[in-house]
This record gives structure tokens, C-alpha cells and sequence, in this order.
């Protein structure tokens, strides 16, 4: 069902929706792409799911482009993300060059598509060479950057660089991420759709159902994280709380996430999580399918405490979306996480497995706190991190972009 921006008044609030319309009708009928890298997993295909329709309703003609490519050239873009976050991983000039092929290839399958955009946003690294490629390109071309760049392994960003510093503007999810960069610099931080299948009320049938087709346990605590199968996410790390846990309050754990098509480390990752569980039944470890946004929704609900024990993180969508379901986070102390979870608050940020381990038991023993975090946490996210605010930033950042580039779109 796709859903237009009145829908949401009920949830951000009639003025919200107002802003919105007056921002729209003063870019309304700019052509704008989205370009990334797969339709399906991770948190950029969540976003573009519900701002494509939205933006179209604002009056916006949007499109989202996908590129496509080969195997190796998915391990190139995996190795390049890893080393933006810093780890020290190492392409030849021959991988460099498979990247800008892979490119070319996709700019000339989309030219007819995107030379002619007043905004082109092209999302993280994978798409960044199409602009080079883009000669007769019309409008501004802005450079989208979802991950933590914070500290990236210099080789990697300096090759990444020379197809980033073309761009008109780059924008990044929090002020630690910008990177020196020949062109405005913005920030914008991500948001969820709170009336998607992944975040709207469910029925307690819908619950029910998931709690029983996944045998949990109902007299035990439920401990949850739901991430794509990533070392950055740290799994592992995340079972070793829970034995530490285990040893003294019982309680079961659910890691629940599928693949994204661009990643192609997920399998061994997976590997790595079956082996630590090694078989404990109160473990479950699933795998689900891209669409199961109604699951994942019933599992963050369930869910006593979530996790999300990330040691890089660029935002963390899954915090919101557990935010906005009245639950504490205990979160990984990097990166966006760091925007959502305060400690005390909505939650407690954590660096080691120890550390997580000690503020569950603590959540446990005090399950008054588990439900005023969850408030606080819920109030949090409708003020900052609903789509509303993400629309707005971006409506007002294209019509800074284009100012005094597009006459048509001038009139404001
Ligand atoms: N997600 C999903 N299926 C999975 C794992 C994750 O739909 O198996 C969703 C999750 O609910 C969230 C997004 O993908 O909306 C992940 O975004 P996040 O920012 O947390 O991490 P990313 O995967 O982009 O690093």
C-alpha cells in the first residue's frame, strides 16, 4: 500500500505536514534520482523505500535507480565500505579500475535516465564513479554517505576520494563523519517510516504468530538484535553478553537478519554465529528473507532489551525502529548510535561484551527502568528521527543545491 504524506499527521503532527507541502510546492516538479546499490537489505533500501513515494507526493517526478554488478565487483565495494571504516584492507590498481568499469557500464544502461536530472543523490560508495561518466549531466549531483567515515583507512578513502570531490555536495549522518571535501558538506540524519510493515502497531495476533513460529520461550527474557550478518554488527560479541547474562538470570536471544545483495560477507559471518552459539536452544539464530518486515517488526516488540553492539555503525536504523517501539537499547558507543542512545536515558552505550552483559542484568533486575528508557526512547525518536524531518532537511538542502542554478527552480 503506498501511503501519502497525510497519512502521517495523526503520528508527527498537522504542522509537520504543512511545512512539508509549502517546502514541496517550492521545488515541485524537479526530477530527482536516487542511485544505490540494491533494492532490497540494509538501511539505505529502507529509507529510499518510503521517500520515493513521498517525495513523488510533494510533488517531486523521483525516481531510485539501482546499478548493477558482478560478484567481484560486490567484494571490491564490501572491501572499500570495510575500509572507510576503518579497516586496513588493500585494493590493487586493477580492483580500482574493475570498480570504474562497473561503473561506465551502469552509466551508460542509466544516461537516459539520470543525465538529465535537476538532482541526482547517489547513496554511499558503490554508485560514486557514475558522475564521471556523466558529461552532459544537467543538474547537481550530491554524494550520499550512510556509512561511519569517521576514521577511514587513509589508502582507501584518498582512492574513493577522486570520484567523491566532483560531486555539487556531499551529505553525511552526523558531524564526525565529514571528510575534507572540495564542495558544501551537510548533515542529515536518517529517520523510519513509523507507518511501514517494519513500524506500525501490530495486532496481538501478528504477535502471537511470530512468537510461536519461532518456539521462544515465554517465561524467559527476550533479548534481541536484528542486523544483517556483519562483523561490524558484532554478533559474536553479542552471544558472549548473553552468556555472561545466562550465567546468572535466564534468558534467551534471538539474532535475526538476512543478507543484503551487495554484501556478499554475510554467509561466513553466519558461519561464525552458528558456530559460537554452538547449539543452545535458547539461541536462535534466523535467517530471513528480505521481506520480512512484518517479522522483524514482532521481534523488536517481544523484545525485553534490544541490542545493537555494533563496534562501527554508520546510523542504526534498527535502534530507531526499537526506539520507536518503546524499548531500551543497549548499543555499541560509536557512531550514530551515539545520536540515539544516551546512557541512563534511552539506554546505555557499551563497548564490550562484558559492559553489555553488566546494563542487561541491570535492566533486569529493575524493570521499572526497562519501561520509563522505553518512554523516554519513543518520545526521542518522534521528535528527531521520523521521516518528517528527514523530508524537510532534504527538501530545504535541494533547494540550497540548485539556487541560482536552475532558474525554473528559483521561483521560491
Ligand atoms: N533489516 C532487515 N532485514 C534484516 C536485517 C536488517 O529488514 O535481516 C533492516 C533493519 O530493520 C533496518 C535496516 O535493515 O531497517 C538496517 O539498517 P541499519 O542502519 O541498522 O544498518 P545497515 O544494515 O544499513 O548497516
Amino acid at each position: 500500500m503506498t501511503l501519502s504524506l497525510s497519512d502521517y499527521r495523526d503520528v508527527a503532527g498537522m504542522s509537520a505536514i504543512r511545512e512539508l507541502r509549502l517546502l514541496g510546492d517550492k521545488i515541485a516538479g524537479a526530477k530527482v534520482v536516487h542511485v544505490n546499490s540494491t533494492r532490497e537489505g540494509g538501511g539505505v533500501a529502507e529509507i529510499l523505500r518510503w521517500m520515493i513515494p513521498l517525495m513523488r507526493d510533494l510533488g517531486l517526478d523521483t525516481t531510485w535507480e539501482v546499478i548493477e554488478g558482478t560478484e567481484r565487483f560486490y567484494e571490491i565495494t564490501k572491501t572499500i565500505h570495510n575500509g572507510l571504516q576503518g579497516q586496513q584492507v588493500y585494493l590493487s590498481a586493477k580492483d580500482w579500475a574493475m570498480y570504474c568499469e562497473v561503473n561506465r557500464e551502469n552509466a551508460d544502461r542509466l544516461r537516459s535516465k539520470i543525465e538529465d536530472a535537476d538532482i541526482v543523490l547517489i547513496h554511499d560508495p558503490q554508485p560514486a564513479p557514475l558522475l564521471q561518466f556523466m558529461e552532459k549531466r544537467k543538474g547537481k549531483w550530491i554524494w550520499r554517505a550512510h556509512i561511519d567515515v569517521s576514521h577511514p583507512y587513509r589508502p582507501i578513502w584518498k582512492g574513493l576520494r577522486q570520484y567523491i570531490q566532483g560531486y555539487d555536495a556531499s551529505i553525511f549522518s552526523m558531524m564526525e563523519y565529514a571528510q575534507p571535501l572540495p564542495h558544501p558538506e551537510f548533515l542529515v540524519a536518517p529517520s523510519i517510516d513509523p507507518l511501514s510493515d517494519k513500524n506500525r502497531i501490530l495486532t496481538q495476533q501478528e504477535l502471537s504468530s511470530v512468537f510461536a513460529e519461532y518456539n521462544l520461550d515465554p517465561d524467559l527474557p527476550l533479548l534481541v538484535q536484528i542486523s544483517r550478518f556483519d562483523r561490524f554488527k558484532d554478533p559474536v560479541g553479542v552471544i558472549q553478553a548473553y552468556r555472561l547474562v545466562r550465567k546468572v538470570t535466564p534468558v534467551q536471544l534471538v539474532l535475526a537478519g538476512g543478507g543484503a545483495n551487495d554484501d556478499p560477507e554475510g554467509k561466513a559471518v553466519l558461519a561464525e554465529v552458528m558456530e559460537e552459539a554452538g547449539g543452545d536452544p535458547d539461541i536462535h539464530v534466523l535467517l530471513l528473507p528480505s521481506d520480512a518486515h512484518v517479522r522483524i517488526n514482532a521481534l523488536q516488540r517481544l523484545a525485553t532489551i534490544v541490542i545493537q553492539k555494533s563496534i562501527k555503525e554508520g546510523f542504526g536504523l534498527t535502534v530507531t525502529e526499537a526506539m520507536w517501539k518503546g524499548k531500551p537499547v543497549i548499543g555499541g558507543d560509536v557512531g550514530g548510535i551515539r545520536l540515539q542512545v544516551f546512557n541512563h536515558h534511552t539506554g546505555f552505550l557499551v563497548s564490550t561484551p562484558e559492559g553489555a552483559a553488566h546494563r542487561i542484568r541491570y535492566l533486569l533486575h529493575h524493570r521499572d527502568r526497562i519501561d520509563q528508557m522505553g518512554d523516554a526512547g519513543r518520545e526521542f525518536v518522534r521528535d528527531n528521527f521520523l521521516l518528517t524531518r528527514h523530508l524537510r532537511e532534504y527538501l530545504t538542502l535541494m533547494l540550497v543545491v540548485t539556487k541560482g542554478a536552475t532558474q525554473r527552480l528559483l521561483t521560491v
